[in-house]
């Protein structure tokens, strides 16, 4: 390592469950060339990072050069035909929400925050609540910008470069710097949803009001009560969503209805004691969470910041998990076999009481990117503290996921074993590919990488893409 090395400056990063916690040094480029120095001046390995949002290992680089893009945050051009918005990687889908929705615009993909940026979009190759029928971030990508190992800056898409694209999208920073990214907004009315609020009773009610109301609705998503069992094992509160149209508002709200009040925010001003979400509170909670809503139907029209971001409004709320913190265990499963693997699944949480009290089932469609996480079916996130045993019972989920033939979210991963990885990830082969010939040396390297044994075929050609 190099004096420039030793000179940056150190700080502990972890993602937002706050486990693993690494020393990093840390560089804060402000521009494209100045980012180029760090990959040209040393041989150290190399890791971008945006606003830290994937809950586990994948933003962290503990040997090297973690490189926040918290400065590369710049709007470069935009067209209000299309849609085609042109940005640099560090700039927020809250900075889009801020410019855009008052022009009427809004990203066709979001996930569950705001506080992630287009980069870390592009590399977790995010989904939202209409994946089922609008696919996730990057099938509204025209093209990339990256910087190689090499240090050369590249171009891809669809159509030029294009086994780079596929690698890329989803590909968790592995192989380059993402450096501007070209995508497409869509056009807005208002900036509210008129919702359905749907209460369901088991998991087969759960499953059945997907199924019927796929059709009519944009947006799908639902809280399950986790810990239920017997006759109430997978009872939900479904929400269902569509743009709301001006006539949909009230008179109020027609007047400025691309305007939304701000929201008042709160915090968590210190971290909770460890052991405060166990299997008796987190219980209560359900059982509150799922009686509030008394009938079992509610309609609503809500702001976009109520609809996809009800989890921004607490800022820190990672830290009721205590300084210990926690898991997200994300996986998703195939749609033949959802019914049966998501009993299965949720028999067993309920049975070790290893409940979690966000637990979110969406509705998924078809995959792109070779390590995106989607599979048409059904994918299921629960947050779940780390405490004395997890590990071995997370491994018995994995056993069950892996059996059904699905896979655990990369995005959200912290502990996944390299060979349940490749079992998963089936295109893992061709992404090697790529990422032996643009990156023979491994420097694109994270936490998670060098967990799951992610390295470079040896002795592959180091040419660069196209010779
Ligand atoms: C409350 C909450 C809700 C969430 N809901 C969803 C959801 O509904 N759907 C979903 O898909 N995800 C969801 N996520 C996960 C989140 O969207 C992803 O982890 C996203 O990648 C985070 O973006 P970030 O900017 O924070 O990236 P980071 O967490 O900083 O980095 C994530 C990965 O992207 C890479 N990366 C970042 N910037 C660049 C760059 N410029 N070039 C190359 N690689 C880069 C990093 O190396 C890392 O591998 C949620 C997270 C939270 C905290």
């Amino acid at each position: 390592m190099n004096s420039e090395f030793d000179a940056a400056m150190k700080r502990p990063l972890s993602g937002w469950g706050r486990y693993p916690l690494r020393d990093c040094a840390v560089r804060r480029p402000e521009t494209v060339s100045a980012l180029r120095q760090p990959i040209q001046a040393s041989d150290v390995s190399l890791l971008s990072r945006g606003m830290g949002r994937s809950y586990g290992d994948a933003a962290v680089n503990a040997d090297g050069y973690t490189i926040l893009s918290e400065r590369l945050n710049r709007m470069l051009e935009f067209n209000d035909r299309t849609g085609l918005l042109c940005c640099e990687a560090g700039v927020t889908i809250e900075d889009i929400l801020q410019t855009f929705v008052p022009r009427g615009w809004f990203p066709t993909v979001t996930p569950g925050t705001k506080f992630v940026t287009v980069g870390g979009a592009v590399a977790a190759d995010v989904h939202g609540k209409n994946h089922h029928r609008d696919g996730s971030f990057c099938r509204y990508v025209r093209r990339l910008t990256l910087i190689l190992a090499s240090g050369e800056t590249v171009s891809c898409s669809r159509v030029e470069n294009s086994d780079l694209f596929w690698a890329t999208v989803g590909g968790m920073g592995l192989t380059g710097i993402i450096v501007e990214v070209e995508f497409f907004l869509r056009p807005i009315a208002t900036a509210y949803y008129k919702t359905l609020n749907l209460k369901a009773r088991n998991l087969q009610e759960t499953l059945d009001l997907f199924d019927r109301y796929e059709p009519e609705y944009q947006y799908s998503v639902a809280w399950i009560d986790c810990l239920a069992s017997g006759d109430s094992m997978g009872r939900c509160l479904l929400t269902l969503g569509n743009d709301a149209t001006v006539g949909d508002l009230n008179r109020q709200q027609q007047e400025r209805p691309l305007e939304i009040k701000p929201r008042r925010r709160l915090r968590v001003p210190f971290d909770f004691p460890s052991g405060l979400l166990n299997r008796y509170t987190v219980r209560l909670f359900n059982y509150f969470y799922y009686h509030r809503q008394r009938s079992a139907k509610v309609e609503k029209i809500v702001d976009y910041d109520s609809f996809f971001y009800p989890l921004d409004s607490i800022w820190d709320w990672n830290r009721i998990y205590g300084k210990r913190g926690f898991v997200q265990y994300q996986f998703a499963i195939p749609s033949a076999v959802s019914r049966e693997g998501l009993t299965q699944i949720l028999t067993l949480l309920s049975s070790k009481g290893c409940g979690s009290f966000l637990a979110v089932l969406k509705r998924l469609g078809a995959q792109e990117g070779w390590l995106s996480f989607p599979m048409p079916g059904y994918t299921l996130a629960l947050d779940i503290p780390i405490r004395p045993g997890i590990w071995e019972f997370l491994e018995q989920l994995d056993r069950l996921v892996l059996d059904c033939g699905g896979r655990i979210y990369l995005a959200k991963d912290a502990r996944m074993r390299p060979e349940v990885f490749r079992q998963m990830y089936p295109e893992f082969d061709r992404w090697l590919a790529v990422k032996s010939r643009i990156d023979p040396q491994n420097r694109f390297r994270s936490a998670l990488s060098e967990r799951l044994h992610i390295e470079p075929l040896p002795e592959t050609a180091t040419s660069l893409l196209g010779r």
